[in-house]
């Protein structure tokens, strides 16, 4: 039988990622077969009992949901104060999923949920360099050499943004702007802070591109599970 590591036979259940997985498993809340592990580098195989704050890890069928979220809900699983989340809708499917990344209350467009652990790692990875494109609504205008400057790296509070890439999509005096931002990082609100850079307000904020993932025959709120040759292009 194949032996895998413990940490990661965790994050395959889905209970977790396989950081977090390593975390349990030194803070003493992993046992095999009865026993309490705290050794990292534990081998496991399909035959072994392996329970989590006494609760058996179970192997879950893995789902990799493209859900286009709607302004107004919260890219988490639970919420304190009772908000609707990402999750909500899919509470039927019996599942442990979580969102892959987040994306702000206020901005709609492609969110991957999946009850895999490691695919969430893997995507969310800084040297993975995803790239995430953003449909702009500008209240104002961004300025040619601004867009320049968008593109090349501009310096916000947590440092230099990686270069982008920046598409008019609409330019006309009486209507709002409307720019295309292609980003390869996840920074918190990273790209409301950097048209705020050039004092612009965001009216509306869409991720319509993830890595080839579009939001194509979706409209907000609905979702589709990523075929298995879809799944095996990403990671
Ligand atoms: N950048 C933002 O400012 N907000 C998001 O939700 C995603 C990227």
């Amino acid at each position: 039988m194949d032996e895998i590591r413990l940490q990661k036979a965790i994050a395959n259940s889905g209970v977790t990622s396989r950081r977090k997985a390593e975390q349990l498993i030194t803070e003493g809340r992993v046992k095999v077969n009865g026993k309490t592990i705290t050794e990292l580098g534990t081998k496991v195989t399909a035959g072994d009992d392996v329970e989590v704050d006494g609760v058996p890890i179970t192997k879950e069928e893995k789902v990799y949901i493209l859900y286009y979220k709607p302004v107004g809900e919260i890219s988490s699983v639970e919420d304190e104060s009772d908000r609707k989340t990402v999750i909500s809708k899919f509470k039927a499917l019996d599942k442990r999923l979580y969102p892959v990344g987040r994306l702000d209350y206020d901005t709609s467009g492609i969110l991957l949920l999946t009850n895999d652990g490691e695919f969430t790692q893997y995507m969310t990875h800084p040297k993975y360099e995803i790239s995430k494109t953003y449909r702009v609504k500008v209240k104002g205008i961004l300025k040619r050499h601004e867009q320049k400057m968008m593109a090349e790296g501009i310096m916000l509070e947590d440092g230099k943004t990686a270069p982008a890439t920046v598409n008019v999509v609409r330019d006309k005096k009486d209507k709002n702007m409307i720019v295309d931002v292609t980003i390869h990082e996840g920074r918190n609100r990273q790209v409301r802070r950097m048209f705020e850079h050039f004092d612009l307000e965001i009216l509306k904020l869409t991720r319509i591109g993830y890595d080839f993932l579009t939001l194509e025959g979706l409209s907000e709120g609905d979702h589709r599970f990523l075929k298995p040759h879809e799944v095996k292009k990403l990671i």
